[in-house]
């Protein structure tokens, strides 16, 4: 858990960075600390690891005083990423994600392997470990940056606009794959970065800051989304609000599927509309017109549509539903087996409550 109490610094020169902020990260939890530039995110995040310190108040890491602990043992604990990695340029791959664990007195030939299995970790194989920085693209290094953050296996991880640096279809990918690792690592972590959407994809929960460091809203995406407590947070969050939070919805355990009777292959669909086809595990595999065929075959099966769980979001359903030739989404439970479908209007109609 990271704690700040009232957290306030002012620079030399009388400029308030961060006003008086309260935060309570949870352990393996994600915040995300997002607001526009220049409103003290990043003065906000390095006073975490005593690159900077607090003109007033408190931060805790489980409970410890980051200022009564030394900055050897405190970085230990934290991993920190930079935009542009900020890797040693005339070093090799390896030997940045080794730097540190090296400098704390580790093993040269276990600190290689250990930086050998963080590189494969964030998708990097052995081909990259011989390489210079500016052998790799953008979104290479970056990978590698987090990589050297993992390297002493802190229990919290800084990262400070980790993927602005990218191109948008890298950016989403890196996005994605940070998500799968955290999935598996379960870091306690503060991302600070400029663009909403990255904090409501990639934040447990999302800190938005106005200029001059105040707080201006703390809660998790589908609150910031739905009920932006002033303008300023509803015109950052931006437009399209309620189908956005559509995607940190899920449809309440009430919500009934619209019963559905199956196919198989060679069966007759003669005199219904859209049928789903089953396998012989009665998982789904696509659905056959019955008002344009009489039997199911493969030849006439429309396989492109999507089967989900109904514990997808609330956007992936209702789109699924919109996008199925049967203007219905097929339902599959933990097994992938057919178990109904469920309309946009039934979607809609289950949440609408929370998002309008
Ligand atoms: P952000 O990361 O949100 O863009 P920063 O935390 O870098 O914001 O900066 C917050 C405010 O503090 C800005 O007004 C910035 O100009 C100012 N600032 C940052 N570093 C210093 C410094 N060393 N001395 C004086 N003012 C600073
Ligand atoms: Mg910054």
């Amino acid at each position: 858990m990271i704690r700040f109490e009232s957290v306030s610094k002012v620079y030399d020169d009388g400029t308030t960075a961060v006003d008086s902020l309260d935060l309570e990260v949870p352990t393996g939890s994600l915040l995300a600390l997002v607001g526009p530039s220049g409103c003290g995110k990043t003065t906000s995040l390095r006073m975490i690891n005593r690159l900077i310190d607090p003109t007033s108040g408190t931060i805790t890491l489980d409970g410890m005083d980051v200022l009564s602990t030394d900055r050897v043992t405190l970085r230990r604990k934290i991993g920190y990423v930079i935009q542009h990695a900020g890797l040693f340029p005339h070093r090799t791959v390896v030997d940045n994600v080794a730097a540190l664990p090296r400098l704390l007195g580790g093993d040269k030939k276990k600190t290689r392997t250990r930086a050998l299995d963080l590189l494969e970790l964030v998708g990097l194989d052995g081909r990259f470990a011989n390489r210079y920085p500016w052998q790799l693209s953008g979104g290479q290094q970056q990978r590698v940056g987090v990589a050297r953050a993992l390297a002493t296996d802190p229990p919290f991880l800084l990262m400070d606009e980790p993927f602005s640096a990218v191109d948008p279809i890298v950016r989403a990918q890196l996005q994605d794959e940070f998500l799968r690792l955290q999935g598996e690592i379960g870091k306690t972590i503060v991302m600070v970065t400029h663009d909403i959407d990255e904090a409501l994809k990639l934040g447990d929960r999302v800190a938005v800051l106005r200029t001059g460091g105040v707080l201006a809203q703390f809660g998790t995406p589908l609150e910031l989304l739905t009920q932006p407590v002033d303008t300023f947070v509803a015109d950052f969050v931006g437009g399209a609000r309620g189908y956005r939070a559509l995607g940190f919805d899920r449809l309440p355990g009430e919500t009934a599927l619209t019963p559905h009777a199956p196919v198989k292959l060679g069966e007759s669909v003669r005199g219904r509309g859209w049928v789903v086809v089953v396998d012989d595990t009665a998982q789904p595999i696509g659905w056959v017109d019955g008002s344009r065929t009489d039997t199911a075959s493969v030849a006439t099966l429309h396989r492109t549509s999507r089967f989900l769980p109904r514990t997808a979001s609330a956007r992936e359903l209702l789109d699924g539903a919109l996008a199925s030739p049967g203007g219905a989404l097929g339902i599959i439970d933990a097994d992938g087996v057919f178990v109904g479908v469920l309309t946009a209007t039934t979607v809609v109609g289950s949440v609408q409550g929370v998002a309008a």
